[in-house]
């Protein structure tokens, strides 16, 4: 199941996405039903389902996914702000069991998240 779950699809070019960045330890593609103006979501290459698996190994990953995703915020325009989230299991709202960072900007956000 985790093994065919549609970003790894996406990140093996095996059904298209609009591809917004890549390197050798993510990929970052434009959502395909957007919550705001910009919405790129950054995933890992490594197969990670949820925050709730993170482990030290993972420690750099991580943080390449944050920086990545600034780096996109500056490409994209989003100098007023943006938000970051990621969604983790059935209460946090995560759809994909695929480890993903959304991006999202263009719009002003609200507090708290419903
Ligand atoms: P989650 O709810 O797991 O945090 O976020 C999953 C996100 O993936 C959703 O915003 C959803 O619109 C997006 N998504 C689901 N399937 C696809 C797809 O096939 N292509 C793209 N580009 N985005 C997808």
């Amino acid at each position: 199941m985790l093994a065919d779950n549609i970003f790894l699809k996406i990140i093996n070019k095996q059904i298209p996405a609009k591809i917004a960045y890549e390197d050798d330890r993510c990929l970052a593609f434009h959502d395909v039903n957007p919550q705001a103006p910009v919405h790129v979501l950054i995933v890992p290459k490594k197969v990670i389902p949820t925050t709730d698996d993170l482990t030290e190994a993972d420690e750099v990953t991580v943080g390449h996914l944050h920086l990545v995703a600034v780096k996109l915020a500056k490409e994209l325009g989003l100098s007023e702000g943006y938000r970051l989230v990621i969604n983790c299991k059935r209460h946090g709202g995560q759809t994909v069991p695929h480890l993903h960072l959304h991006l999202l900007g263009g719009r002003q956000f609200h507090w708290p998240p419903g």
